[in-house]
């Protein structure tokens, strides 16, 4: 049978599933049997790489056993690895985990480039693809370096935002030191040799690049600079494809590189800023928040009172944030709930796009606890219902609630979309203590006349509510 045609097949196949996949995870109903379809074909098309390596080297090349043991030796530290932390990994960590595997595709791509210019492979297929495969070495490099960054500022390993004088000009000279020796790459491969510290010089510029770029960004824009640069390793992923002639890697390497920056695109409107703005200034960082007096005083309540609050309302809303990830509520949320549907209470959920840390984290959160995919909704499918609600719920959220970003024209938060909490006609709002959400801006809800705070963790308040409302019924 001809090898060829399984090859061709399997990656059409490979492709069509990574794109049902894709489309399944547009819905949480359906996400879970994406995320198996989309790896199936990932699987599919690392076999067929297999077969692939084993047909070109029909001609007997001896070392391709052993390539093909290193290649399995990779395999199965990436995939043990991968399968350990992946069980391992809490909630609030999947932003990190994120990062570190896009870093490493970044760095794949990076990887496949040097070798095939240094080999002169990619140079053999022509200009063009020659300079794809110096586009996708850079790009890659970009991504392995930044993620890598952006990792660290995430979990916390990196404290310190540095920005030197003159950033954005030492980042300009890097762009076009690193775009000159592409460029350097490309003719000296038309011409015949290729030095191995030309390429090796590349890479460097383009590593640092990706430090240089990321390290001045402060910690809070860390999730949308990780979506970035999951765009931007589908991107040298799919140039690397075309140096490779591999479609499944030119299709998987599209498909990432349009859902990422939609993604990003998405995140940086809900968050009403322009990448741009994430990308080049200084918001994230403690000390941007506008401090200016906010009329009125925080009211403290007990938690039994907002629970009998909420045994007695016709219509409630509970906004769950970070904070209820980070108490790992959820379960007894539900709990609390149930108790509440019983009642004949009409709960719902309200979801901000960027509440968490990454985009879908608390619907995520709400589906491990059971939570019906029917009574959750979006801002924009719920915000409107605020006023006709009896009690307004906030569960460890801040910033997706602060009715300063409606108003005050001078907060950093101006023109982000909030849920309407303070249109209700009582609001809770369940956090620790009086520190301020991950802008570092003051929240104005806090101080509304309807609005009381129930100080304590989410799990232990969530608990005492529980309990308040046993000891009614
Ligand atoms: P925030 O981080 O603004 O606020 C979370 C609140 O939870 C804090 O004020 C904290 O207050 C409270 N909290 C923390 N731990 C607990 C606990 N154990 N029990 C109870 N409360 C707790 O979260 P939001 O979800 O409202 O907002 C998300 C933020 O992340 C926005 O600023 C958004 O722009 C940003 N962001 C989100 C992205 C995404 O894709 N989701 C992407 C990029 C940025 P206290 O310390 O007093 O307890």
């Amino acid at each position: 049978m001809d090898t060829t045609l399984i090859i061709e097949a399997a990656y059409f196949l490979a492709a069509l599933l990574f794109i049902y996949g894709l489309k399944r995870m547009a819905s949480p109903v359906t996400a879970r049997s994406g995320i198996i379809v989309a790896g199936w074909g990932m699987v599919i098309a690392v076999a067929v790489a297999f077969l692939y390596g084993l047909d070109v080297n029909e001609k007997a090349q001896p070392h391709v056993w052993v390539n093909l043991v290193l290649v399995i030796i990779a395999l199965a530290i990436g995939t043990g690895w991968a399968w350990i932390s992946g069980k391992k990994v809490a909630m609030t960590d999947m932003p990190q985990m994120v990062a570190l595997y896009n870093g490493m595709g970044g760095g794949a791509a990076a990887a496949i480039a040097a070798i095939e210019l240094f080999s002169g492979n990619a140079q053999s297929h022509g200009v063009v693809v020659t300079i794809l495969a110096v586009l996708g070495g850079l790009i890659g490099a970009v991504a392995l370096s930044g993620s890598l960054i952006a990792w660290a500022k995430l979990d916390g390993r990196i404290n310190k935002t540095v920005r030197l004088p003159g950033q954005q000009a030492i980042n300009a000279v890097l762009f076009f030191l690193a775009l000159a020796t592409g460029a350097a790459i490309t003719t000296a491969g038309v011409s015949g040799e290729v030095s191995i510290t030309l390429v090796a010089v590349f890479f460097i510029l383009s590593l640092v690049l990706g430090v240089m770029l990321t390290n001045p960004i402060g910690g809070a824009d860390m999730p949308v600079v990780i979506s970035l640069y999951n765009a931007f390793t589908g991107l040298a992923v799919a140039f690397e494809g075309f140096v490779l002639q591999n479609p499944a890697m030119i299709i998987a390497g599209t498909v990432v590189g349009s859902a990422g920056t939609l993604l990003t695109l998405m995140m940086a409107k809900a968050m009403n800023r322009p990448v741009s703005n994430v990308i080049f200034s200084q918001f994230g960082e403690t000390g941007d928040g506008d401090d200016s007096e906010i009329e009125g005083s925080m009211k403290a309540a007990e938690a039994s009172d907002a629970a009998i609050a909420m045994y007695y309302a016709n219509k409630v809303i509970i906004v769950p944030g970070y904070g209820l990830a980070v108490a790992q509520a959820q379960h007894k949320l539900y709990e609390f709930v149930k108790l509440l549907q019983k009642q004949g209470v009409d709960v719902r959920f309200a979801i901000h796009p960027v509440a968490g840390r990454m985009p879908g984290h608390m619907n995520v959160l709400l589906a491990e606890a059971g939570v019906p995919y029917d009574i959750i909704f979006d801002l924009e499918d719920i915000n409107e219902d605020f006023a006709q609600a009896d009690v307004a719920i906030v569960l460890g959220a801040n910033d997706v609630v602060n009715p300063a970003a409606r108003t005050k024209k001078s907060s950093p938060i101006y023109g982000m979309p909030i849920l309407n909490v303070d249109m209700a006609q009582t609001a809770y709002v369940v956090k620790r203590g009086q520190g301020k959400g991950y802008s570092g801006v003051e929240n104005e809800l806090f101080y509304a006349d309807n609005t009381s705070m129930v100080y304590g963790d989410a799990q232990k308040v969530m608990a005492q509510m529980i309990e308040a409302v046993k000891s009614l019924g």
